[in-house]
């Protein structure tokens, strides 16, 4: 952050302090910093109000992995690589392993963290796109305390916790079988075209799709679909009418996430192996 001097930066030490720098005007959590010194640089549009980056890597309440009651409790600082080898996420969660094996490239996978991908309006989230197809619960701690809000209800840009509040933590059910699948232009380095996760929950299935909507979606039309085994592309045009651009058309995005989830579904009716 040489090159911003009007930038501060502080380290807070405890969840309660570090709840107390965030009310200061123009402060924002700061995890691993991929996204948002990449913002920061490019001085996107909301750059222009950041005068603090509050590092949040210290937060106890906000690490590790562990097994609660029947959840798996996932701390919203675990970067990429800790999802992807971590083994009560690979056993419980194999959707969101494969979304954090097949982010960006191996140095920025030990960098971005899971709370990081929740927040940046972004319209193919790996890790966030897996979480929503798991239907994950949210914990955000604030002034006024903690609350739990599901990943659906705080994805896209003005519905993520403000900037004074820090993700702690995600909460996804153990022992589901789930898959994440993706597509771009090439392996590392790369936000998708398109990805797809879907969750086994009994004789229900859900859908989440990443690069079809200015934000992961879940997909109520597909999830049906597959369900009732209807075509499963006229479903997707009631989910989502994805942007025709310079890296695909719709109509091809479209394909894609069909050949996509069929792919998952596969996998997970024939237990498929956890990617990388
Ligand atoms: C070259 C490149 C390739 C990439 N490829 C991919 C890819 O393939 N797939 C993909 O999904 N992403 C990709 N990314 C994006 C990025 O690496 C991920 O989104 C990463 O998970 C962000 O996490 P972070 O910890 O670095 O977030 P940061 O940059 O630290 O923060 C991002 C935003 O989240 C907020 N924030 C962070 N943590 C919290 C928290 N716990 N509570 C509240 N707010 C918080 C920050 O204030 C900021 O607004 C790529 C980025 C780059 C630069």
């Amino acid at each position: 952050v040489t090159d911003l001097p009007h930038v501060g930066f502080l380290r807070g030490a405890t969840l309660a302090g570090t709840i107390e720098q965030l009310q200061r005007r123009g402060a924002v959590p700061y995890a691993g910093g991929t996204d948002l010194l990449v913002e920061l640089s490019e001085r996107r549009e909301r750059s222009a109000a950041i005068r603090l980056l509050v590092d949040i890597k210290q937060i106890p309440e906000a690490r590790g992995i562990e097994q609660v009651n029947g959840w798996l409790r996932v701390g919203a600082l675990s970067t990429a690589s800790d999802l992807m080898y971590s083994d009560p996420v690979r056993r419980h969660a194999p959707a969101l392993a494969e979304a954090a094996a097949l982010t960006a490239a191996p140095a920025l996978r030990r960098r971005g963290t899971l709370g990081g991908n929740l927040c940046t309006p972004h319209p193919a989230g790996d890790v966030a796109t897996a979480l929503l197809a798991l239907d994950a619960s949210v914990e955000i701690a604030g002034v006024a305390g903690s609350r739990l809000a599901r990943v659906a209800e705080i994805l896209g840009a003005g519905h993520g916790p403000r900037t004074d509040e820090v993700i702690l933590a995600a909460r996804v059910y153990e022992g589901e079988r789930s898959a994440f699948e993706k597509f771009g232009p090439r392996l590392t380095f790369c936000r998708a075209i398109v990805a797809a996760a879907v969750c086994r929950r009994g004789q229900a299935i859900a859908v989440a799709l990443a690069g079809v909507a200015p934000h992961p979606i879940r997909a109520r039309h597909a999830e049906r679909a597959l369900m009732e085994g209807t075509p499963l592309q006229a479903a997707l045009l009631h989910d989502c009418v994805p942007a025709d651009d310079e890296a695909a058309s719709s109509t091809y995005r479209l394909r894609l996430a069909v050949a996509l989830l069929q792919r998952c579904v596969k996998r997970i009716d024939s237990k498929g192996l956890v990617h990388g």
